[in-house]
């Protein structure tokens, strides 16, 4: 562990040994004052010599000067070390979120993960900047002010250096407990952060809903939770802080008592002095060390969080996994079975599925809600591997080609469309970075929404709002449609895309949708008729299972599982079971 934290001070070396030289000086500096009070005392006093008692306190100050510039020094880029590493790892975790499965996501929550990317790295950084200075100042201090104290009176600095541990010891048992309630007190703060998110992304729901008491006091719990959690890290704070500052007080009782009864008699009043003061040099440092550990703590739990998410599993394909450049858009299912991670029941979410979609050809999935055709959906981009079985394009599995080569191959069109805050260019060049603004406008063209766009008084510039709420639902999955047009997929995967909207918009966007499928391997999950009836098969699914599978009139003959479906669709223009 302590390695992998030293791996990150080392674009800063130069800067880090610069720093900890600073500290080595003002330490030095630190033990100008019990040496200079010793020989003023000792002989300057007794000698009545102002100019040397004038000449050393002149020099001192000098120190002193020039420690306030080095202490600046060891603020400002001390600090600044702490920051730039703590830039190091959020864009390390960043990167690393990037690559995680789908399925972490679909167990950790947003606020979360954001609460470890910014609370938990402020105190890594506070870490990695207060640690080796703490240690290193405070270390040095207390050997040469203990070596010191050896030159003065020998007996009495080893009475000393008896009762450092017992203090060590003290604060160790009290450090452990607040090392647990620091851990218990970042996951409740993180708690909130994900309350928080989840709160404010739904704030529309809840407001339709009027359920602003609710969600309130679901808050209220966890703020309450993190009230709790604080206290009992304060307590912990509490009783480590006040028992380890008595024990410090403690020695500066044996100081005064044992050392007026011991150092002083059989020396003078000036080694007495001087090692009163000594003694509090080495006590300064020992307690600024003993108060660190919190610090320490913290930042040490906050940095096992950060290697939590490190080293959490990325995306996985296969080794030898190849760039598989431009796909020709053959699809084939190999009796693939899958489950997800968190599935607590015995059947399988998909239970040995086996299809083949021609290059260029159609299909359509049907059924019932949760039978899993969007889980079908997601497999073919590989955002999951199959339990068993394979998927295969162009007779390559998919776990045989790289994430990167193979999702250009894909085009995906959800019912809910994600736009990113900013304008609505940018949202649509989402779909391919390398397009130029004519192709943007000729993407938007053939997705019809060009004419809107050019309606707004800004035009392409105009700023979405986060995920989209200034467009309408159909605005909105037009602008997914020309992200797609642009992107020029072989495969194009079509999961309800038009569920959500009116039967009147719907017909506007399949049109649009008919033009992006031409040309293109189209799976397509729908339940309205007009959308399904073209396709060249039509595959049945029912918990997992493909139970049917025919063009529109086959099935019709069949009078089976479609043929009933389809009754219920002609009442209602949808097949909507729900
Ligand atoms: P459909 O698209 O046909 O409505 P899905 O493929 O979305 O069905 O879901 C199939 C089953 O898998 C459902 O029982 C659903 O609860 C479950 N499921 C879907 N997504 C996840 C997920 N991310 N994690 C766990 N279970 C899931
Ligand atoms: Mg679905």
């Amino acid at each position: 562990m302590l390695r992998r934290f030293i791996k990150y001070y080392k674009p800063y070396r130069g800067m880090f040994f610069l720093d900890m030289l600073a500290s080595f000086l003002i330490a030095l500096i630190g033990l100008l004052y019990p040496i200079i009070t010793n020989t003023v005392v000792k002989t300057y006093v007794p000698e009545n010599n102002t100019k040397m008692i004038i000449v050393l306190g002149i020099f001192l100050l000098i120190c002193y000067i020039i420690r306030m510039f080095l202490k600046f020094f060891v603020q400002y880029y001390g600090h600044m070390i702490g920051t730039h590493m703590q830039a190091d790892m959020r864009k390390e975790m960043f990167v690393k979120l990037q690559r995680l499965p789908f399925s972490y996501f679909d167990e950790h929550e947003t606020g979360k993960i954001m609460s470890r990317m910014t609370n938990d790295l402020q105190q890594v950084s506070e870490l990695a900047h207060h640690g080796p200075e703490n240690f290193f100042i405070c270390g040095i201090t207390m050997i040469l002010s203990f070596m010191y104290l050896l030159t003065i009176d020998y007996r009495f600095a080893l009475w000393i250096l008896a009762a450092v541990p017992f203090l060590f010891f003290v604060s160790l048992f009290f450090r452990k407990r607040l090392n647990r309630a620091n851990m218990e007190n970042r996951k409740s703060l993180a708690n909130i952060n994900a309350r928080l998110e989840s709160s404010i992304t739904g704030i529309r729901v809840t407001k339709a809903f009027t359920n602003d008491e609710k969600e309130l006091e679901k808050f209220e719990e966890s703020n309450l939770d993190f009230v709790k959690s604080k206290g009992k890290m304060y307590k912990a704070m509490g009783q480590f802080g006040s028992s380890t500052s008595f024990i410090t007080d403690l020695f500066n009782f044996i100081i005064i008592v044992a050392g007026g009864l011991i150092v002083a008699p059989s020396k003078d009043t000036a080694s007495y002095v001087t090692f009163v003061v000594s003694v509090s040099m080495f006590i300064t440092p020992l307690t600024t060390l003993i108060n660190f550990v919190e610090q320490f703590e913290e930042g040490v739990t906050g940095f096992q969080r950060f290697v939590e998410i490190i080293d959490e599993k990325e995306e996985e394909t296969d080794k030898d996994a190849k760039n598989v450049g431009k796909l020709e858009g053959k699809i084939t299912f190999d009796h693939v079975t899958f489950n997800y991670d968190t599935k607590q029941t015995e059947d399988n979410v998909l239970d040995d599925i086996s299809f083949e979609i021609e290059k260029g050809k159609t299909i359509a999935l049907v059924g019932a809600s949760g039978g899993g055709k969007t889980t079908i959906c997601h497999l073919i981009p590989n955002f999951y591997h199959p339990s068993k079985g394979h998927v295969y394009i162009d007779d390559i599995d998919v776990n045989k080609m790289t994430f990167q080569s193979l999702r250009k191959n894909i085009g995906l069109v959800q019912q809910d469309v994600f736009l990113f805050n900013g304008t609505i260019k940018d949202n649509i060049r989402y779909g391919n970075y390398d397009a130029s603004d004519e192709d943007i406008i000729k993407a938007s063209k053939m997705a019809n929404i060009h004419d809107y766009i050019t309606s707004l008084e800004k035009g392409y510039d105009t700023i979405v709002g986060e995920r989209g709420v200034k467009l309408s639902g159909g605005q909105k999955q037009r602008i997914s449609i020309a992200r797609v047009f642009l992107k020029n997929p072989s495969i194009l995967i079509l999961d309800e895309a038009t569920s959500a909207l009116d039967n009147v918009t719907e017909s506007l966007i399949q049109k649009s949708l008919n033009d992006l499928a031409k040309g293109r391997t189209t799976l397509i999950v729908a339940h309205r008729l007009s959308t399904i009836k073209n396709a060249d098969l039509i595959y049945v699914i029912e918990k997992g299972k493909i139970i049917e599978k025919g063009n529109h009139e086959e099935l019709l003959s069949k009078n089976g599982e479609y043929a009933y479906l389809y009754r219920g669709i002609e009442q209602n223009q949808t097949f909507d079971q729900q």
